[in-house]
Order: structure tokens, then sequence, then C-alpha cells
């Protein structure tokens, strides 16, 4: 049954002993089918694939099996009685015993009787079951891989690209074609290029995969930031095959992290800032508890910045403010913009503090109330100035004496105090006498220790501190004398006179004296401010002028 090439050598071996032997211990499996498909030959190999000894096998169809999806199809084919293909190649599925897939690659003929009908077909195959189910594997870990949301490239040695999956495709901007077969170079840049080449080779090296964080190029020639991690591809035989790198776009998490940076870099300056204001600045927590207090607060409040941290903020108020606080405070929370307070601030020591306090509410995302921020202005030296500058308002810089304001809001003042409780009060109007001789003999300057003289003098003739002595004029003066009477007003001016005219001034070497002349007034009821009693006594004076100087004359009805 064997053709005449494959003639055995006539040493006297059988034949069919020999091809037994054979066909028992080759790995190729051997059948023999009838034309309706009942197989009636089998070897050994067929057996431990399919796991069906000849016993069990041998006289049943050959399609009983065959994968259940593939029986009908081999069965039409016996049916069809088209066996007669010589030479035909091809794969089919098969069924263990034991239930597990067989894939069988095979090449068959078939062995003809003499009127050319088919006696047998026969067959040998292949198990290509490892191969097939290494290519299932592959071609799901290809799926796999094509569906990850990294971009998956594989390199050779050569740095040839192997494989690259779709977000490859995505991430790089370049198609399947484009990229398999290229070098990796296409996508590093020229200033990265020499740091993979030795990043590639340390892989190599390690067998170890490492990541890195690199510039890489896409088709479009933009410069994206990749996260790279390469993972040395190991044969069987232990050897570095391929590279594997699974890379994704860092530019999100990048930008995300400078934003974070600069945020970062903007709260500690603004902490530095806070920190070295010389203004006091503070967190008050919404329990009222201080959480954040800067250096500049010892300085204004005595304590240091960690016995004021956590405690109450009551602690720097003075006790008769608290309830203007709390009101103050309310009103900041009900606020979205700063409110200016200006109180006084308790130091350490126990003394008031004038102070202007500027708070806003702190909210956070959410709107939830984090508190107050406060900023604190020591008023000390501010109330000092006003204090100052009013005084210099209201002063005589030559005499420190009243001025003609101060001294007409406080005669106001006697005015309507007297009116109130019926006092009688007086008004002197007082003028230097020639006083343009005494500046032409003595200078100005004469003139000027004269006027300081002058207030001397007259302050030592007037009760300390009820009487008011101002300077309404250049060397022209008024006097308040409160619950005083015509006589007694009478009597001091009288003695103002006396004074200021025995009185001896020295200046420049020289000693000279003056006289004044003086006016004399009453309150009158009705009256609502001092002018009307500074208008008579003024005229009272231009009569003591007129009648000579050196003189007090009253005024008349
Ligand atoms: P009479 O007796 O009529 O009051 O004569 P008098 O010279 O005092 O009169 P008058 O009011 O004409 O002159 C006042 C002078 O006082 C003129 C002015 O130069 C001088 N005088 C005003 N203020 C000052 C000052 O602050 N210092 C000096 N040295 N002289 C002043
Ligand atoms: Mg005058
Ligand atoms: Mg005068």
């Amino acid at each position: 049954m064997i053709s005449a090439s494959h003639q055995l050598p006539d040493d006297g071996l059988d034949e069919r002993i020999f091809l037994e032997a054979l066909v028992d211990t080759t790995d190729a499996i051997f059948t023999a089918v009838r034309p309706d498909g009942t197989l009636v030959w089998l070897n050994h190999a067929f057996s431990r694939a399919t796991g069906y000894s000849f016993q069990e096998a041998v006289g049943r169809k050959v399609w009983a099996f065959r994968l259940p999806a593939e029986q009908e199809q081999a069965r039409a084919f016996f049916a069809e009685g088209d066996v007669s293909a010589e030479g035909s190649k091809f794969e089919s599925r098969w069924l263990s015993k034991t239930g597990r897939t067989v894939h069988l690659s095979w090449t068959t003929r078939t062995l003809k009787n003499p009127d050319g009908s088919v006696h047998l077909r026969v067959g040998t195959a292949q198990d290509v079951t490892a191969e097939r189910e290494t290519e299932k594997r592959a071609d799901h870990l290809s799926l796999l891989l094509d569906r990850s949301m990294d971009a998956i490239i594989l390199v050779s040695l050569e740095r040839r690209i192997i494989y690259c999956n779709q977000a490859a495709c995505d991430l790089y901007r370049m198609t399947r074609e484009e990229m398999l077969g290229q070098s990796n170079r296409i996508f590093i840049p020229e200033t990265e290029l020499e740091r993979m080449i030795a990043f590639g080779d340390e892989v190599i090296r390690t067998e170890r995969p490492v990541e890195i964080e690199t510039w890489r190029r896409r088709g479009d020639g933009i410069r994206i930031p990749v996260s790279l991690r390469v993972t040395p591809l190991i044969d069987d035989s232990g050897k570095v095959t391929a590279l594997a790198s699974v890379s994704y776009d860092i530019s999100d998490r990048l930008a995300l992290e400078e934003r974070e940076r600069a945020a970062g870099e903007r709260a500690r300056l603004l902490a530095d800032l806070v920190e070295n204001l010389s203004d006091p600045v503070f967190h008050i927590r919404p329990d009222g508890t201080i959480g954040y207090v800067n250096s500049a607060c010892e300085r204004v409040y005595g304590h240091t910045p960690a016995e004021m941290m956590n405690k109450s903020s009551a602690m720097l108020r003075p006790n008769d403010r608290v309830g203007l606080m709390a009101k103050y405070i309310r009103e900041v929370h009900a606020s979205s913009s700063p409110v200016v307070i200006e109180t006084e601030a308790l130091h350490k020591n126990g003394q008031r503090i004038p102070m202007e306090l500027r708070s806003t509410a702190l909210r956070g995302d959410d709107g939830e109330l984090r508190g107050i921020g406060a900023v604190v202005r020591d008023m000390t030296m501010q109330k000092q100035l006003e204090n100052e500058l009013r005084r210099a308002a209201d002063t005589d810089a030559l005499t420190g004496l009243s001025n003609r304001n101060r001294f007409g809001r406080i005669a106001d003042a006697e005015v309507k105090r007297a009116a109130r409780y019926g006092h009688g009060l007086a008004v002197l109007v007082c003028d230097i006498d020639h006083f343009k001789t005494v500046n032409d003999r003595h200078g100005h300057a004469g003139g000027d220790v004269a006027l300081k003289q002058f207030a001397v003098i007259v302050s030592k003739c007037l009760r300390q501190p009820i009487d008011l002595l101002g300077r309404i004029g250049g060397e022209e003066f008024a006097i308040l004398l409160p619950e005083t009477g015509l006589e007694g007003a009478k009597r001091v001016a009288e003695r103002i006179r006396t004074s200021l005219a025995n009185a001896e001034i020295r200046h420049d070497g020289q000693m000279f004296g003056f006289t004044v002349s003086l006016g004399v007034s009453l309150y009158r009821d009705g009256e609502t401010t001092v002018e009307h009693a500074i208008k008579r006594a003024d005229e009272a004076l231009y009569r003591a002028k007129a009648n000579g100087r050196n003189r007090v004359e009253v005024e008349q009805d």
C-alpha cells in the first residue's frame, strides 16, 4: 500500500510491524477514515492528543470528536462524498475526552479502489494547540493593550518600533503605519536623545523596569512631557529581546503641580509679608480663640505670640469694651467687606492703647465661616499727634495762651453754664497801649518779650484754673471770669492794670515798661455766645483809650 519509491530494504523485516512501530513512535497523528466517516484506525499520538484510546475511538464517526460547533460541517463534508481531494491541508478543532479544545493541523489524502472509488481517507496531523493558544493569548493581550489608556510601544533592541497600541497613536498623533518599523527617535527630541539612549541601555543591562519623566515629540511636532516606564521583555533563555514602554501625558499633572507650587509660593510670600508687617495681624477663630498672630502683636500688646495663640481674644480688650466688641464682631460676620472701628486694646501691663481695628470675615470655598482676619493699628502716636495738632490749633505759639478759637469755644460753653445756673460771668478785653512804640524802640523781639511777660503777669492775677486768658489779637487779650459780678471784674481789671504798669521788661540789656487799657462787660440773660459781651467790653476799651489809656472802663447800658 505504500508507493514503490518508498520500498523497504529487502532484509526480511515485516513491513507491517515496521510501519506500526513507526507510527506509534512519531509525534505525528495518523488516522484512517472510511468514506462514510467511520474512524477505522489511529495511532498513539492521536490518543495522546485527544485522550481517547484505540478501542474507544475506532468504529465511531470521526465528527463525534470535533468541537460541537464544527460537527455539522464535518458531517456534511462526508455526506457530500467529496472526500477525494488529494493532499488537502486544513486545520480543525477537536474536543478531548477531558473537554479540552485540541487544534490539529491536517494533511490528508485518499486511497482509492481499483474502480476509482474512495477506499480510505488517511490523514496525518500536528497538534498545534499550544501555538494557537499562545496566539489567542497574544490576541487577547493585544486587544487589552489596544484598549489601554496608556500609550504602549514595543521596540526591538535596535530601537525599532515593533508594536504600538491605539493610545500610543493618539498620544503621539501618528498612525500605526507611520510608527511601525521606524526608529523610536521619531518621538525623541534632540535635547533628550543622549539621555534616552543611556536610559534604554540601562534597562537592557539591569533587566529591570525603570521610570523616567521626559519630553517627547508628537507627529505634529509639539513637545509634550510624559512619564515613561520601560520594561525589558525577556525570553525563555533569559535574554532581553525587546523593550516595552508605557507612557502617559503629564502636561495636566505638571500644570497642576506648577499651579500648586505657585499657590504655595504665594502663600509663603503672604505669610512672610504678614509676619513682617509692622501692624499686628490676627486670625480669630469662630469660637473667639486666637488662631494666628504675627510678631508685631508683641510690640503693641506686650504678650508674645506664644502667649496669645489659642487664647480667647477677650484677653486683648479692656473689660468695658467686651460688649462693644461682641457687637462689632457680629457686624464683621454679617459684612462682606472690611469693617473698621476705633477702640482701645489692653496691653499686658494693663495700659489701654488707642487702636484702629480693621476686620474681615474669613470664609472657606464652601462659604463656611472660618473666623475673622483683623489688622490692628496702634493709634497711640496718632492720638498724640492729634492732641498736639489740636493744641497747636488752639494755642498761641508765642504766649502759650488760648487763641481766639479756643477762647471762643470755652467762653461759649461758660455762657451756657451761666445761663443754666444763673451765674454771673464777666469779660475783660485788654489792649497794650502804644505797642507800636514798644516795637519801634525795642524791636519786634522786644515786643515779643513784652507779650510773653504780659501772659505771665496777667495769669498771676487770675484764679487758676477757673479764669481763662486768651490772646484774641496782636496785642489784644480777652479774659473770662466765671461766676464773677461787676465789682469783682473791676477789681481784677484794676489789679491787672497796676501789675502790668509796675512790671519791668528786660530785653537786650535794656529795661522798659508798658501800660494797658481794659474794658469790662457782663454776660446778659438771653445771650448764647460770648461775642456780645466781648463787643461791649471792646466799646468800653475804646473809651479807656480815648480817655487817656492805662485805665479801666466799664460797659454802658
Ligand atoms: P494803641 O494804644 O492805640 O493801642 O496803640 P498801638 O500802637 O498799640 O496800636 P495799634 O493797634 O495800631 O498797633 C498794634 C501793634 O502791635 C502793631 C503791631 O506791629 C504790633 N504787634 C501785633 N502783634 C505783634 C506781635 O506778635 N509781636 C510784636 N512784637 N508786635 C506785634
Ligand atoms: Mg490794638
Ligand atoms: Mg495797642
